[in-house]
């Protein structure tokens, strides 16, 4: 996300580009500084030669709905480099700041419903993307039948993921 005044509106009520929500991992790009972003508190991982790091990101907080990255500053090419559909429209003019705002919210709710039904299923470790604690939450342990909650979950997922895909991935 770009330095921007719509930015600070818009992204310090969402977090989702931050909190596992649209993203499993960030990958570090040439120029970012792994030892740096280490020091700062990321916990930056290297598989096949690629340094990336997990989602939901230890620099995201979120305090009573408002949402910050702790490295701001210092955030990695790829954090500054995104600029999700919705903000996009924003600074382009295309949307209003209403809308996107709203759009946000509807998003936002939707994981909140997710995270409640999955919540009743299983307990999920929270430090990795809400995809892949769904797809934990529906893994059945053997022998156990699919509950009318597993379905529920599948259903609210896939809205979410449809919604994510419409109104924010790009
Ligand atoms: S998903 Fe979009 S609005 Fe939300 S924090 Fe990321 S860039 Fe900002
Ligand atoms: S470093 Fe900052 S901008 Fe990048 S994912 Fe983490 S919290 Fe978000």
């Amino acid at each position: 996300m770009r330095d921007t005044t719509e930015t600070e509106r818009l992204c310090s009520g969402c977090g989702m580009c931050c909190d596992g929500v649209l993203f499993h991992t960030v990958e570090l790009q040439t120029g970012d500084q792994p030892r740096k972003l280490s020091a700062l508190g990321l916990k930056i991982r290297k598989q096949k030669g690629v340094e990336f790091f997990l989602q939901p990101c230890s620099a995201h907080r979120e305090v009573s709905g408002k949402c910050s990255c702790l490295i701001y500053e210092d955030r990695p090419a790829r954090c500054r480099a995104f600029d999700c559909r919705q903000l996009r429209g924003v600074l382009s003019g295309e949307v209003t700041e209403e809308v996107a705002l709203e759009k946000i919210r509807a998003a936002r709710e939707k994981v909140s419903q997710v995270t409640v039904i999955m919540g009743q299923i299983a307990e999920t470790n929270p430090n990795r993307s809400l995809t892949h604690r769904v797809a934990n939450a529906l893994t059945l342990p053997k022998g156990a039948d699919q509950t009318p909650l597993h379905d529920e979950l599948k259903i609210a997922m896939e809205d979410l993921e449809a919604l994510l895909v419409k109104d924010f991935r790009v």
